[in-house]
């Protein structure tokens, strides 16, 4: 009996359909937001809960700052003004970089910004947010929210009193911006190029020197020739930092950040003490930014794509296949690299391997065949 519950049986399923009682329970548990299992509590609707929310991200920062502003505005709406959230840019209660450590500590309840950043101290924490040749946006919500990804991410955090929230996504980035043409891997050799990560370490194989420069130094490194190329972001906030001014060729595609993951992390102490219908709120809110991030980003980035398309100066170019398989080479050696710094680096590249494996056929068979057939 065991065997045949457990066997796919379309005539069941379609039986089960009409009659609208198929997975019910099923759609339950998957509605309820991960984390909220329920504590029976009494809710206290005069109470309120004034929370700090540190952020990674300049003030009102495009798409990021902006978001989480929003989200904010979001929570406090459903909550009828019960959960009443500040945000703060990096910087204004603590410097970008403290951001993991503050909501640690509880001095604010809940920060937003990407898990690669906490590498110096947590290296597989890099592959919750991208490593290079990783998934995609949409092949990354997949992993976390329906394959695991989210569970391992979980477990990681637990030990640090934090609980992460998938919050956003910047779509796949472009390669960046060179001061001369790409057209054979030997011309990374010797390339001084602003790229943090691990994308850094596949650059350092290909014989190229990472320099590592904050958002704010780019411009004027690449103008006065400190660096010979830089990666950012994509269209929308390159064109805004003015790259197309000082650099002539602009490289697809983003190779080392095909869907960069953002996460809110929440400090455990705090969140467990909220009410569950806040909870849930927190929840919702943070999946609706995941979503929301995602779609500016695709939607700006297509806009601005135009105006640097426009600029007479710059050309657009892509990496040769040669040159992307060589890379793909060097981030599978660096990528193992990484899943050898502790066990649970190794756990975490295992269950993110297999998936971006299975994920990976069933894009050939898709995406990948849609697009080939319109562009030719
Ligand atoms: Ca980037």
């Amino acid at each position: 009996m065991s065997k045949k519950k457990s066997t796919f049986n379309r005539k069941t399923f379609f039986k089960g359909l009409a009659f609208g009682t198929l997975s019910l329970p099923f759609a339950i548990r998957a509605l309820r937001p991960a984390r909220a299992q329920s504590k029976q509590s009494t809710v206290d609707l005069g109470k309120t809960y004034k929370w700090k929310m540190a952020t990674t991200w300049p003030p009102n920062f495009p798409v990021l700052g902006e978001g989480c502003v929003l989200m904010a505005d979001w929570i406090r709406e459903m909550s009828g003004g019960r959960l009443d959230i500040h945000v703060y840019g990096g910087g204004e209660l603590v410097p970008a970089l403290e951001v993991f450590d503050t909501v640690r500590s509880g001095a604010a309840q809940m920060g937003h910004g990407a898990a690669y950043y906490w590498a110096g101290k947590i290296p597989s924490a890099q592959f919750f947010s991208s490593v290079p040749f990783g998934l995609n946006a949409q092949q990354m919500n997949a992993w976390l929210l329906n394959a695991g990804g989210l569970e391992l991410w979980e477990e990681l955090y637990h030990d640090f009193g934090l609980v992460p929230i998938p919050a956003g996504n910047t779509g796949v980035q472009m390669g960046g911006w060179y001061n001369r043409e790409i057209n054979t891997i030997d011309d990374f050799k010797g390339l001084k190029m602003r790229m943090p990560g691990v994308g850094g370490k596949v650059l350092e194989r290909a014989g190229g020197s990472p320099v590592l420069l904050a958002g704010g130094e780019i411009y004027t490194g690449l103008e006065r020739g400190i660096i010979d190329a830089a990666e950012w972001i994509g269209p929308y906030h390159d064109y805004n930092m003015g790259f197309h001014q000082i650099a002539k060729y602009y490289y697809t595609p983003g190779w080392h950040e095909l869907g960069t993951q953002l996460e809110l992390i929440l400090n455990k102490e705090a969140y467990d003490e909220l009410p569950d219908d806040l909870r849930a709120i927190v929840y919702t809110a943070t999946l609706r930014l995941n979503h929301w991030i995602l779609s500016e980003f695709e939607a700006k980035n297509s806009e601005y794509l135009q105006k640097i398309m426009n600029e007479p100066d710059v050309t657009i170019s892509q990496f040769s296949p040669e040159i992307l398989n060589n890379l793909r080479q060097y981030a599978e050696a660096a990528i193992q690299e990484l899943a050898e710094s502790d066990s649970f680096a190794k756990r975490t590249y295992d269950s993110f391997q297999s998936f971006r494996t299975q994920i990976s056929e069933w894009s050939k068979v898709s995406e990948k065949v849609y697009y080939g057939e319109i562009e030719s």
